[in-house]
């Protein structure tokens, strides 16, 4: 085996953490299967006694299927609970992990980088420098399926990738296994602190691209919490998102005030057209004397 560098340690010790490979106890398979064990061993004292009725009179031996029935109810009912519960544990971070080549989507490595699937590649088409992503640390919100993450990764950035989505999350966990500096988080942007403690030190970049109607609000609270005093941000704004109705001009006009009265500075502005209809990048810096 090929000598590992410390990052690679570090990333590899995280990912068990937030992957649940440490804690192999909420495997979703271990979990049904304790409690249904549970479920057996609770309803087994309740056999017993039903059992031993059964020999006195034959009425007790109608209870007696009857209480096995109630017995495989019992632990039916516990295995699809703790499905249930496996299911629903976004607290813990903990994400059932499929294999790539049983997903219905390729390995995005195996694509080119295209603009016309990845914002930053659009904003890069239309101006903006690629030299923003030579960094050493970086958060990207809204990670999806990891198309743009497996591409940026060429670079060696330790990279921080929040995924809000149990199903993107699926697509993207095989993947990020094999991208030794990316550590995948399970979890909503809208609430940075529920992930504060995975990231250690501020980070250079933040690229935000997510389907939200608060896109600017969410950037912004990332920022204040992550982004070095001489970090870069830039938000990749869908003004659909924000407001199908409203005229996509007006929604960019509204995001730029909005940035620059709560401290960023907006250093450039790129229309990512005609690879993505009504999408905008916003690169800004973050003024150091804001009281956030
Ligand atoms: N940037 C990705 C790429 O180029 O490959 C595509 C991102 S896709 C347009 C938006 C993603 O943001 C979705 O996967 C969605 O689940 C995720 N998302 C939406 N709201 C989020 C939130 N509050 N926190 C984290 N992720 C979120």
């Amino acid at each position: 085996m090929p000598n590992k560098s410390p990052l690679e340690k570090i990333f590899g010790t995280l990912k068990k953490k937030v992957t649940g490979e440490e804690t192999k106890k909420p495997t979703p398979k271990k979990t049904v299967k304790q409690a249904t064990k549970k479920a057996t061993k609770k309803s087994a004292p309740k056999k017993a006694l039903v059992k031993k009725a059964a020999k006195k009179t034959p009425k007790k031996a109608v209870k007696k299927s009857a209480s096995k029935n109630s017995t495989k109810k019992t632990a039916k009912k516990a295995t699809k609970k703790a499905v249930k519960q496996a299911a629903k544990t976004p607290e813990t971070g903990y994400v059932e992990k499929k294999k790539l080549s049983s997903l219905a989507i390729k390995d995005p490595r195996e694509h080119e980088w295209v603009a016309e699937r990845s914002k930053i590649k659009a904003a890069i088409h239309n101006g903006l420098p690629q030299s923003y992503l030579s960094v050493h640390r970086m958060l990207y919100i809204g990670a999806a399926h990891g198309y743009t993450v497996a591409h940026i990764h060429e670079k060696p950035i330790e990279l921080y990738a929040v995924e809000k989505s149990r199903e993107m999350m699926q697509y993207f966990l095989p993947l990020a296994e094999d991208l030794p500096t990316v550590l995948p988080i399970y979890g909503d942007a809208a609430n940075p602190d529920s992930y504060a403690h995975l990231i250690p030190q501020q980070v250079d970049l933040i690229f935000q691209d997510i389907a939200q109607r608060d896109q600017v609000g969410i950037f912004l609270s990332n920022c204040s919490r992550f982004l070095s005093p001489a970090g870069v941000g830039i938000l990749c704004l869908k003004a659909k998102n924000v407001n199908s109705t409203a005229e996509p001009a007006a929604i960019f006009a509204d995001a730029r005030q909005k940035l620059e009265r709560e401290g960023a500075t907006i250093v450039q502005e790129i229309n990512l057209e005609p690879y993505h209809k009504h999408h905008r990048i916003f690169v800004v810096h973050l003024n150091p004397y804001h009281d956030w």
